[in-house]
């Protein structure tokens, strides 16, 4: 029924590539993607769709209204680049100095717009409405998705789907998994105060190199001990850093690590226990203590019911598509936020260029241009699949 749509969204695949050379070589940097964002603007000003740019910080939110009655379905995509200095050899590469888009935003960027075009004619068919979320600050935390969703620009929106340009998938395969996909990344760092002095009086010192000893072998208690075995949690200390020389008590000690999480309880309960176990250990041993805690992005986790729409219909977007349910991967997404809010599914569009793989965030980074009309068309498959459902 939508093939004349997923046609149309195929005959963009030219212009999908010219726009997305024309943002890889402009790159701009989270919280300064202002042209980025008036490019954007612009493009829906001459399609008439209308917008409203300036969405919690430099977000650009455009509105098809179908001719049908459905739900409000939108679609995101994110446009900041990294402070990274481009190493490719390509026509276009990035013309901004340290800049680059070596994430593949400038391709979600393009292909949202490039659907936006191409539905345009079959407006009056659509049921529901299609938002266009055009995200700034992904790369960067807070992050943009966040003051969206605060903006209360998407309050009336039923769902939200999105998919990420995935150079660790070859071209033609969808990835997601439902629940849990992306990980929450925290920091943290703790600073012991005890009472230094000399080597052979320990008794009138508190020794901060054993209190926080203690505390490396008590925090090992919390994963294993707090959090249901079957959830999943990792606590890491990285480093402890302590002492001046061999025959002197050490003053302080200071231990950074990270806490990796996919469910914001375990997540809770995890800084919750910490505490615990800092302020015990502390308050045994008679010394002080800092505790800094600084949340990454939560964690993303689909919507059962809208991943399956994904897994299951995708390959109704273009047939040489495959899904694959996958394991969760470690890296993190700001998208948590509005999965947090509604529901919705974010999922990988494979895009990996055979003889040409490095990884996100590296500065040969580069991805398949053919996977461009295969985001486009699985996230309109999405806002159908959901208005069907
Ligand atoms: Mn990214």
């Amino acid at each position: 029924m939508w093939e004349n749509v997923f046609q149309a969204i195929d005959e963009q695949y030219e212009k999908m590539v010219k726009t997305r050379r024309h943002l890889h070589q402009y790159p701009e940097v989270s919280f300064k993607e202002e042209k980025t964002a008036q490019f954007i603007a612009d493009t829906y000003e001459k399609l008439g769709i209308p917008y409203e740019s300036h969405i919690g910080g430099n977000g650009v939110i455009a509105r098809l209204e179908g001719g049908k009655p459905g739900k409000t379905v939108a679609l995101r995509a994110d446009f900041d680049a990294l402070p990274i200095q481009e190493e490719n050899d390509v026509p276009y590469k990035s013309k901004n100095e340290g800049t680059m888009h070596a994430c593949g935003h400038d391709g979600h960027t393009a292909a949202l717009l490039g659907l936006a075009e191409a539905l345009l004619p079959y407006k009056e068919e659509l049921p529901g409405t299609i938002v266009f979320l055009h995200q700034h600050a992904e790369e960067y935390a807070p992050g943009g998705a966040k003051p969206i969703v605060e903006s209360g620009a998407l309050s009336d929106v039923d769902a939200v789907f999105g998919t990420h340009l995935w150079v660790n998938a070859p071209t033609g395969v969808i990835q997601t998994s439902k629940g849990p996909f992306m990980a929450g990344a925290d920091r943290f760092e703790i600073k012991v105060q005890g009472k230094g002095g000399h080597g052979a009086q320990p008794h009138q010192t508190k020794d901060a190199i054993v209190i926080a000893s203690q505390m490396v072998s008590s925090l090992q208690q919390i994963v294993s001990r707090r959090v249901d075995p079957l959830k999943t949690a990792v606590l890491t200390v990285g480093t402890f850093e302590s002492g001046t020389t061999f025959n002197v008590i050490a003053d302080s000690a200071t231990l950074t690590g990270t806490v990796r999480t996919f469910d914001p309880d375990v997540q809770n309960l995890i800084i919750e226990e910490m505490e615990k176990v800092i302020k015990g250990t502390c308050d045994a041993n008679d010394a002080t203590y800092e505790f800094i805690y600084e949340k990454g992005y939560p964690p993303v986790v689909n919507h059962t019911e809208e991943a399956d729409l994904v897994l299951q219909h995708a390959h109704k977007a273009d047939a040489s598509l495959r899904t694959e349910e996958i394991e969760p991967v470690m890296a993190g997404e700001d998208f948590a936020y509005y999965l947090l809010d509604k529901p919705g599914t974010f999922y990988f569009t494979g895009a990996q260029i055979p003889d040409h793989y490095y990884p996100h965030h590296h500065p040969k980074f580069d991805f398949d241009e053919k996977a461009l009309p295969h985001a486009a068309k699985t996230l309109f498959q999405s806002f159908i699949s959901y208005q069907e459902r």
